[in-house]
């Protein structure tokens, strides 16, 4: 079907500001689709929470998350992109153009890349909140390496907390698995892996009631309950990691295009979004909001450019 080519109808809006949104809007905004960006509740994404990333090639003496998802987004609007606030309100994927609709105005647009990330799940503790940055950190590969003979936690009995903890037992001097369960939700393999493994304790049925440090900015500890016994106790160490899952952000997008039992986006070839099976035309899907395996700055990157190099396909298939 041919696409309308109304001015007032954009080329393509990116929903999302993470590294995915960003590196899609350098694409289509080189190819000059004047791409729109809505950044929404987390601007610049998971790496606007990390400190210094040493694993984004191209940096050999690393580079802070904050800069470098500030220097995607200059990058993108020296190309010609937009980026906007905004939040969601309602959507229709099945119109052509398709229809976003964000409250303050409605915009129209021939396709769509959602790249909406998904959220480290975290405790919720205003003192892990306040520690983000400074000890405390929902990623193991980003943030193990400054934990180099350090006592360490990790919270979390699925398969996340024991891979974040066989991975961190090689920086750290000890690592404790905290887990609130009798029971764990990780594959047997995996637990087994990680109990017989010497530098890792398990502390089972136990809840973290408060990270310590939030005057010395820096986690010193944690004060722990046990369930079973009601015995609190604290345990001095430096460093406290989350592995208790992630939220992919496309609940919204729930009925109108396929997602999987965990709410991520169930894409055809890692790029296009599908409802009951069949394409969605003109939506594509690029981010952690459709990988619940890699969740690296460097994948989510590269996932956004395969979508900015569909968009401008169908768009040149489509007459543009
Ligand atoms: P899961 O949902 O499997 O496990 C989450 C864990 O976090 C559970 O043990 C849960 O406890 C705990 N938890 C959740 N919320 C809280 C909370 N508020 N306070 C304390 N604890 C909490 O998530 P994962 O991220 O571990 O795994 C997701 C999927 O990814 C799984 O399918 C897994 O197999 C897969 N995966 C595979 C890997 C691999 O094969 N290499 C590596 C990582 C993940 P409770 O059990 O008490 O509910």
């Amino acid at each position: 079907m041919p696409l309308t080519f109304e001015p007032t109808v954009r080329d393509t809006v990116i929903l999302g500001s993470g590294c995915s949104g960003l590196t899609a809007a350098i694409y289509t905004a080189r190819a000059n689709l004047k791409p729109l960006v809505i950044e929404g509740h987390e601007p610049g994404g998971q790496l606007s929470v990390t400190t210094l990333v040493e694993n984004f090639p191209g940096w050999p003496d690393g580079v802070q998350g904050p800069e470098l998802v500030e220097n995607m987004r200059k990058q993108a609007e020296k190309f010609g992109a937009e980026v906007e606030m905004g939040h969601l309100v309602a959507a229709d994927l099945t119109k052509s153009p398709i229809e976003l609709n964000f409250g303050s105005k409605v915009v129209k647009t021939r396709t769509l890349i959602v790249a909406s990330g998904a959220s480290a799940r975290w405790l919720g503790l205003p003192s892990e909140q306040s520690l983000i940055g400074h000890g405390v950190s929902s990623c193991a590969t980003c943030d193990g390496f400054f934990f180099m003979g350090k006592v360490i936690c990790v919270i979390g009995g699925g398969d996340s907390a024991m891979e974040e903890a066989m991975f961190l037992t090689r920086f750290a001097s000890k690592v404790y698995l905290i887990h609130r369960s009798a029971s764990f939700r990780a594959s047997k393999i995996m637990l087994d892996r990680a109990m017989a493994h010497e530098k890792i304790e398990f502390l089972t049925s136990t809840v973290v009631e408060e990270v310590l440090g939030v005057e010395e900015k820096e986690v010193r500890g944690i004060r722990i309950r046990n369930l079973e016994s009601g015995e609190v106790r604290e345990i001095a160490l430096s460093g406290f990691f989350l592995g208790i899952g992630h939220i992919p952000n496309a609940k919204f997008f729930e009925g109108q295009m396929d997602l999987d039992d965990e709410g991520y986006i169930r894409s055809k070839d890692n790029v296009f979004t599908t409802l009951n099976g069949e394409v969605l035309p003109g939506v594509f899907c690029a981010g952690d909001v459709q990988d619940r395996r890699y969740r690296q700055a460097i994948t989510a990157s590269g996932s956004g450019c395969m979508a900015a190099l569909e968009v401008e396909k169908y768009l040149e298939e489509h007459g543009r």
